[in-house]
This record gives structure tokens, C-alpha cells and sequence, in this order.
């Protein structure tokens, strides 16, 4: 069957963009070189925020609370329509720490309630902590469980019609007099009118040819997963450069690393040694408890630090969706919706410009 528009990548960015350009009406085919959602949509800890409000951009607020806000239903519609509970959950956000005050001043800045607790009140909310009040929290922060919202994802593509191939690697776009063709995989030719580069850190290697390549790399983060009884910690707490991330049944996450290594996603002793002494520090008791599991995923970074949600400026029906680097997940609704917008030529969500392809002096 012929494509209207191919959607390169198989991550969260590039299954919203699927799901959003079927639902607009266009007949889409998705490729992915290896399977669904096992990079770092995957390894992601799945809370719905920017951490670090002190260094996120301020044009990215509009489209952190246009996602933010629509989280809960699409959680409950990706559960209606396929069954699977990507367990949205607000959880709240506990800021402990030397820096915990400054963290929380930040983020009344962007417009978000911040609660204090004094020392009594944290020991009544968090038990299982032992770092002493004050502590701040944010009540309104959520998490998702990315590994269920890409399988529920997946299947909400099967009844969206979108068609999916695994195992096909896109090794360059077909283009010419400035209007793409469609692209080329390992021995075949896709023709379309539209395609959209949501390949994550490797998005660069597609766009590396033509003009005005942007500045995408990737960014490892290490992760740790333990299992405790449910209700160890109610909220996500974050602590200097740490945070822990409870869910329901009690698995709990401790990220993240952020190193700088290229495309390696092997796992350190270092990283494992240093986010154990950390949790172990907070929550005493995961200093006696095995860590069950330990990963990597590559972040997609960006020269200017935005995502690039776009149409490139000479190539025409050629679009980006990439470079979320920490907020990938919490971004991708909103970053689904506006890249669509652009495409079928609807009003905006949000004002497309701070998310447009840099020019190279920017970069
Ligand atoms: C440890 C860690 C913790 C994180 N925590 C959070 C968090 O709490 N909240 C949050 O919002 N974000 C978080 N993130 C960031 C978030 O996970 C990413 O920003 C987001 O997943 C990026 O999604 P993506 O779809 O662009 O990339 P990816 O998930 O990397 O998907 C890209 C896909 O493209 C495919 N691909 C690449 N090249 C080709 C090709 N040539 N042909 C076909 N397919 C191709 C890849 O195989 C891959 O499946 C975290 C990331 C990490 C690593």
C-alpha cells in the first residue's frame, strides 16, 4: 500500500507522531530498525517534568504543560482502547538536599505550586528516608510507566492502521530539486510524500548530507532498578543529581548518569557503585537490598539545547521530531501534536518557532 508519510523510528517520538498523523487522516507507515521502543523510551525513568528547571529552557514550558496536562487522559484512553495501564500516577515530587531550596525556588518560577515540609511533616509523608527536613514538595508532578505506555502505544498503532516494520533500517532519504522522494532501506525503495525524522540520537546520521544538518548527539544515562515492597516511597525524590522513582507494585528506579561517550550504552561499575551509595543514603534500607537490574539508554541532545520539531528549510515534506534530550518522554504528546499541526497545516498547539531547524550560525 502507498504511504502518505513515513515516520523514521520506532521510539515514543516517533509512535506519537504515528498514532497523531493516522488520526489527521494520512496513511502512515512507521520503520524501525530494530524493535519498538527499546532504546531510550525505554531505559527512561518516565517522570512527567523537567528536573531541572533551573537549566530548562524557557520556551519549553508551553510545551511541557500542553503534554503534562493531557497525560492522564491519554493514559486512560491508551487503556480503553488496548487494554494495557501505562500507569499514570501523580505522585509528587519531594525535593531533598543542599539544594533542595533552590531546586524549589526554581521551580515556583515556571508557575508550579511548591509546598514546604518541615522535618516532621517529610518523616510523616516518607518513612523510609533518611535525610532530615526541611524538604519541598511538588505536588503536581506525575510519572508514566514508559515501558507499558509503548507497548499500549503499539497497539493503539494496530487500531490506528498505522503500518509498522521492524528490522528495517533506514540508510538514507531520497530527495531531489528540494522535495523529498521517500527513503531507502537495506535494498528497497519507500516512495512518500512526507517523512519524519524521529531516530532519536541517530538522527543525525539521516541529515547528515544535506544543508543545515542540526547538532543531535547522544548522552548516556545509567540506571538502576530494585524491587521493594509496595509503598516503600510514595513520592519521586530527588537529592542533588539523583532521584529515586517508586511505582505501584514497588519497583523502584534510581537514575541517572549523564556522560558524554558517543553511542556506547555499556554499563559501569562506577555508575552502579556511585547511584547504590546514593539511594542507599536516602532509603537505607536499598543499601541492603540487591540491585535487580541495570541499564543504559542514549538521550538525544541538542546543539541548542530546544528539541527540533520542524520542516527543513530547503527540503520540502522532509520534517524532524528530535533532540529531547532529558524530557523525551513528558515531551512527546505535545511534540507529536505540534509537529502534525505543521504538517496538515493546522493552528499550532504552541508557537512553533523556538523548536524551528537552527541556522548554522546558532549553532
Ligand atoms: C536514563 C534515562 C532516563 C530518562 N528519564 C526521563 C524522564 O524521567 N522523563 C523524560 O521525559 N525523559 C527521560 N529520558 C529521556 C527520554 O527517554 C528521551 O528523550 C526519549 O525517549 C527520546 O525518544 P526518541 O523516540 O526520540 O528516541 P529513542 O527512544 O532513542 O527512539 C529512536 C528510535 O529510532 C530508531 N532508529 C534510529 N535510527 C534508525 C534508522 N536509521 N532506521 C530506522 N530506525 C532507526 C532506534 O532504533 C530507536 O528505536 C531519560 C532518558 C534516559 C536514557
Amino acid at each position: 500500500m502507498q504511504s502518505d508519510c513515513i515516520v523514521v523510528g520506532g521510539g515514543l517520538i516517533g509512535l506519537f507522531c504515528a498514532r497523531e498523523l493516522a488520526r489527521g487522516g494520512l496513511r502512515v507507515l512507521l520503520l524501525e530498525r530494530g524493535l519498538l521502543g527499546r532504546e531510550a523510551s525505554w531505559a527512561g525513568a518516565g517522570v512527567l517534568a523537567a528536573l531541572e528547571p533551573r537549566t530548562t529552557p524557557p520556551a519549553l514550558q508551553a510545551l511541557l504543560r500542553y503534554s503534562q496536562e493531557r497525560y492522564a487522559d491519554l493514559a486512560r484512553d491508551l487503556q480503553a482502547e488496548t487494554g494495557i495501564d501505562p500507569e499514570w500516577t501523580r505522585s509528587g515530587l519531594l525535593l531533598v538536599g543542599p539544594d533542595a531550596e533552590a531546586r524549589a525556588t526554581a521551580w515556583t518560577t515556571t508557575g508550579t505550586e511548591v509546598e514546604a515540609l518541615d522535618a516532621e511533616c517529610l518523616a510523616g509523608l516518607e518513612p523510609a528516608l533518611s535525610i532530615p527536613g526541611p524538604a519541598w514538595r511538588v505536588p503536581a508532578v506525575a510519572q508514566i510507566r514508559n515501558p507499558r505506555l509503548l507497548r499500549a502505544l503499539r497497539g493503539a498503532l494496530a487500531a490506528a492502521r498505522v503500518a509498522v516494520r521492524e528490522h528495517c533500517d533506514v540508510r538514507a532519504l531520497r530527495h531531489t530539486k528540494g522535495r523529498i522522494l521517500g527513503v531507502e532501506t537495506v535494498g528497497e525503495r519507500i516512495d512518500a510524500r512526507t517523512v519524519v525524522i524521529a531516530a532519536g540520537p541517530w538522527s543525525l546520521s539521516l541529515l547528515d548530507g544535506l544543508p543545515h544538518p542540526p547538532v543531535i548527539f547522544p548522552v548516556r544515562g545509567q540506571m538502576l532498578l530494585y524491587r521493594t515492597p509496595p509503598g516503600t516511597l510514595r513520592h519521586i525524590v530527588q537529592h542533588g543529581e539523583v532521584y529515586l522513582v517508586p511505582r505501584r507494585d514497588g519497583t523502584m528506579l534510581v537514575g541517572s548518569t549523564v556522560e558524554h561517550v558517543g553511542f556506547d550504552k555499556t554499563v559501569t561499575g562506577e555508575a552502579r557503585a556511585a547511584l547504590h551509595a546514593a539511594a542507599g543514603a536516602l532509603v537505607p534500607a536499598l543499601a541492603r537490598q540487591p540491585i535487580a537490574e541495570q541499564w543504559a539508554g542514549l538521550r538525544p541532545g541538542s546543539g541548542t539545547g530546544m528539541p527540533l520539531i520542524a520542516g527543513h528549510p530547503e527540503v520540502r515534506g522532509l520534517y524532524a521530531n528530535t533532540g529531547h534530550f532529558r524530557n523525551g518522554v513528558v515531551l512527546a504528546p505535545g511534540s507529536a501534536r505540534l509537529l502534525c499541526d505543521l504538517i496538515l497545516g493546522r493552528a499550532p498547539i504552541v508557537a512553533p518557532e523556538p523548536f524551528a531547524w537552527p541556522a548554522p550560525q546558532s549553532l
